[in-house]
């Protein structure tokens, strides 16, 4: 059954390439394609039988890239805890996640670490967001996804099992190696050492990965949640930074030299401080909690500014599941970057052309004539104001809840 061709008809138009509102646009949608993209006043002829959607007063925005998310896990006050579930319970949490995303605006999330779990199929533990990955490829109301498989740590960092450890080296090379002959897309080093002074890698470790990826046709993305780590990275060529929660002036020019993305997932500090209101866990609510959190926050929203001033490509992450956000709230960082020094316009672009840039999907986070119908629809204009990203009114590549065979 296809459906009808559709017509948008006088909406507004920000696509994240620029600063100015279009007003008084009409998109054509046919077979989940953009036919055009014109003036109400000037729409031509249209198709016969089409369908016209009166979106008067609403903006359409290119779906958008959730370049830092985890789709297996759910997130909330006890994330961590939450990574320990059983694999059939975060799968299910997944397609909980997948819908979450998708109602939000959210077309592609970049998926930077799962947990490992026996897949039944042939009893090898692997990545358990590459079987979401696989379970979503065929079916186009799903999100898309590319998969790091799971993070790669130092012992002693990442606790409950979480990680595959790598001490040194050979260890990390084998670690990469046999994430990428698993099915990952790219891999994730976790930058962090044991100690938060010392990284848990040499520069020369950490290079040899990278060259191992790329002949693979990988790239190697970091979490960086201290300086040392960062410098290590950025110096061993690694094509993201995740988090970059304390960069330096030097770090955030090589990066601009390099072309090294940042990622930035500021909203975890709003979520934290959120939770000294919400929760009674201590380190949320204590006096010392919040302090402690209120100081990682303001260093690092001065990371993120120094690293827009240097002219860094910064992608926009959630850390959902992960970390304590939701899947739906990727609209919270887009207004964290702007607290962070992007105008509006630039933080959107950040939550969507960025991300497909740092994906290497052409398609992804973009709207034009004769691309994939990925857009939705929100009430007031992103281009000022990042709230108006919560506001969804419709999404265009979900089915919209008539009843099947309507027109
Ligand atoms: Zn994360």
């Amino acid at each position: 059954m296809t459906a009808p061709p559709t017509l948008y008809r006088d909406a507004a138009l920000a696509d994240g390439t620029g600063p100015s509102l279009r007003k008084g646009v009409s998109v054509l949608v046919n077979d989940r394609r953009v036919i055009w993209i014109r003036p109400t006043s000037d729409e031509g002829v249209l198709p016969p039988g089409v369908r016209v959607i009166d979106a008067g007063g609403s903006t359409i925005v290119p779906g958008m890239v959730d370049a830092h998310s985890h789709v297996t896990l759910p997130g909330g006050s006890h994330w961590i805890d939450r990574g320990a579930d059983p694999p059939e319970e975060l799968l299910e949490v997944a397609e909980h996640n997948g819908v979450l995303l998708g109602r939000a605006g959210v077309r592609w999330a970049r998926d930077v670490g799962s947990p490992l779990a026996v897949d039944p199929r042939d009893g090898r533990r692997r990545a358990l967001a590459l079987r979401v990955r696989e379970r979503w490829q065929s079916d186009l109301n799903r999100p898309r996804i590319r998969v790091a498989g799971t993070w790669i740590g130092h012992s002693g960092v990442l606790t409950g099992g979480l990680a595959i450890e790598a001490d040194d080296g050979p260890a990390l090379l084998k670690a990469a190696s046999a994430q990428l002959d698993d099915g990952a897309d790219f891999l994730k080093l976790y930058l962090d050492g044991p100690k938060k002074e010392e990284a848990p890698w040499s520069t020369e470790d950490v290079r040899a990965v990278v060259e191992l990826a790329h002949g693979r046709g990988a790239k190697v993305t970091a979490h960086s949640g201290f300086l040392v780590g960062a410098r290590i990275g950025i110096d061993a060529g690694v094509d993201s930074l995740e988090h970059g929660f304390e960069l330096d002036s030097d770090a955030v020019a090589t990066m601009a030299r390099q072309g090294t993305f940042l990622v930035s997932t500021l909203a975890i500090f709003r979520s934290w401080a959120s939770f000294a209101q919400t929760s009674t866990l201590p380190r949320f609510v204590s006096d010392e909690g919040r302090e402690r959190i209120a100081l990682r926050r303001e260093r690092a929203i001065e990371s993120v500014r120094l690293a827009h001033r240097a002219g860094v490509s910064i992608a926009t992450g959630t850390d959902f599941g992960g970390g304590s956000l939701r899947a739906n709230h990727l609209a919270w960082e887009v207004e964290a970057l702007v607290e962070a020094g992007l105008k509006p316009w630039e933080a959107l672009t950040s939550a969507t052309i960025r991300g497909g840039e740092l994906l290497g999907e052409a398609e992804a986070g973009r709207l034009v004539e004769g691309g994939p119908a990925d857009f939705f629809l929100v009430h007031g204009d992103p281009l000022t104001d990042p709230t108006a990203l919560w506001r969804v009114w419709r999404v265009a590549w979900l089915p919209d809840g008539r009843r099947p065979g309507e027109p």
